[in-house]
């Protein structure tokens, strides 16, 4: 028989061996009297020892656990050990989150814990001061129902978190935010604000010096080059050196203009004050023009195919959406050697609308490809250079499809071609009888 059970039934069987005995001495009325009552003090005392465990129990976190008695004194002496172990255990995680609090606020980043309907969990110092928050007041609070800039609710509305936010002017003055947010254990999010205001007036001195020269450049530019063509015109002008130097002076002018030109397209493109005008735009009467311009730049060297496949309208900017397609257009023609192919195609990758051109010329090999979007980056400059390239065409294209909100998707193989596809999102798909469609 185990110890438990043996210290269990010694009170109750002694007190029947006494009884028995007092049996044997007394008779039988006074022995059940002796054995009633000793079992019901012996009952008495075992409820004494419940009461002051229900008394512990009923604020455990102050009392202190009793001290029994008897059988009792094993069970209490067990509960106060494992009591004692699990404070010991509280406090240490208490210290360990203490410790995390701490490492969290000093961070240069503002951070927050929110549920998977945005209600705010935990945030530290900085995200407090970023988002006007208040830890202790606002905590289970939606983080929408107390930073409510559209950009921002429209952001988490989307749930797509792939590209930070850029949030300007948030909460407090002048102040702009980098937001991004990470999803984490059981449907959690990580939201991670970080001050980029420094770099911002920086970025914005840049685009305006970039902006404010191409800007002062165009009127001498215009100048010089109407000068240029009027001498280089001139029917007395014989000597045929200086003929060709006019013509040379001609291009380089006609390419500075071009470049001052893209240059400005980008200030435009790149400001954020410059919010994308949408429209519905038929797509395939926008190629249709596209294609004939393809056509007249080619000269007859490529063949230049167009299938419409799709005759879905597009949500979108008309001008930006024509330059974009033709930069790609013009690229392929000018990448791709006499004779080559070129496929311009509008369809449909599911509900997606998609915009692509594939050509078969020199193609390009993969590590460029990450980098081709970026300012004068460039393949083969000369080439770019002949086929008068600036160098700043898929800057461009890049910048007006973020600016709808798309992706640009490259696929190249140097020496056999490449397709440049850029896949909308389906939100952007209209119906073919849009109200209004833009002719371009
Ligand atoms: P550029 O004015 O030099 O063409 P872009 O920004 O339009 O500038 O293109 C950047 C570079 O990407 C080009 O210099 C060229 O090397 C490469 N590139 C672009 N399109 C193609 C293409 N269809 N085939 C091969 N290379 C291409």
């Amino acid at each position: 028989m185990c110890y438990f059970w043996r210290r269990a039934l010694f009170v109750p069987f002694t007190i029947l061996v006494l009884s028995l005995l007092a049996w044997a001495a007394v008779g039988a009325l006074l022995a059940s009297l002796f054995f009633s009552m000793f079992m019901l003090i012996n009952l008495a005392l075992h409820l004494r020892q419940l009461e002051a465990l229900d008394y512990w129990l009923a604020d455990s976190d102050q009392r202190i656990v009793p001290n029994g008695s008897g059988l009792w004194e094993e069970v209490f002496t067990r509960l106060n050990r494992m009591v004692r172990q699990h404070r010991k255990e509280h406090e240490q995680r208490v210290a360990a989150l203490q410790h995390m609090e701490q490492a969290t606020s000093a961070l240069p980043e503002g951070v927050a814990i929110l549920d998977e309907a945005y209600h705010i969990e935990w945030c530290n110092p900085l995200a407090e001061r970023h988002f006007g928050l208040d830890c202790k007041r606002d905590i289970g609070q939606q983080i929408t129902y107390l930073a409510r800039q559209p950009e921002f609710v429209q952001y988490l509305a989307l749930h797509e978190f792939s590209e930070p936010l850029v949030l300007c002017g948030a909460r407090q003055n002048g102040l702009t935010l980098s937001i991004k947010l990470i999803h984490y254990g059981d449907n959690k999010l990580l939201l991670i604000s970080r001050d980029i205001t420094h770099l911002e007036r920086i970025e914005t001195m840049r685009r305006d010096f970039v902006a404010n020269v191409s800007h002062e450049l165009r009127t001498p530019l215009t100048v010089v080059n109407g000068f240029v063509e009027t001498l280089h015109d001139m029917p007395n002008l014989e000597n045929s050196m200086a003929r060709r130097a006019l013509h040379l002076m001609g291009e380089q002018m006609y390419r500075m203009e071009q470049l001052v030109d893209d240059l400005l397209t980008l200030s435009k493109l790149e400001d954020t004050l410059n919010a994308l005008q949408e429209e519905a735009v038929d797509v395939a009467r926008l190629l249709c023009t596209l294609h004939q311009e393809g056509q007249s730049l080619s000269a007859g060297k490529h063949t230049l195919r167009l299938e419409l496949e799709s005759s879905c309208a597009l949500l979108g900017n008309a001008d930006e959406l024509r330059s974009a397609f033709g930069n790609l257009i013009s690229n392929a023609i000018r990448y791709t050697p006499h004779g080559g192919e070129i496929l311009v195609s509008w369809h449909e990758q599911g509900e997606q609308p998609v915009f692509s051109v594939q050509d078969s010329g020199i193609g390009i090999s993969p590590q460029h490809i990450p980098r081709l979007t970026e300012r004068f980056y460039r393949v083969d400059r000369s080439r770019s250079r002949e086929t008068g390239g600036t160098g700043l065409g898929l800057a461009i294209v890049k910048h007006i499809v973020s600016r709808h909100k798309a992706r640009l998707e490259i696929v190249s193989e140097e020496g056999k071609g490449s397709t440049f596809s850029i896949v909308f999102s389906s939100s952007r798909h209209l119906p073919v009888q849009a109200e209004k469609v833009i002719a371009t």
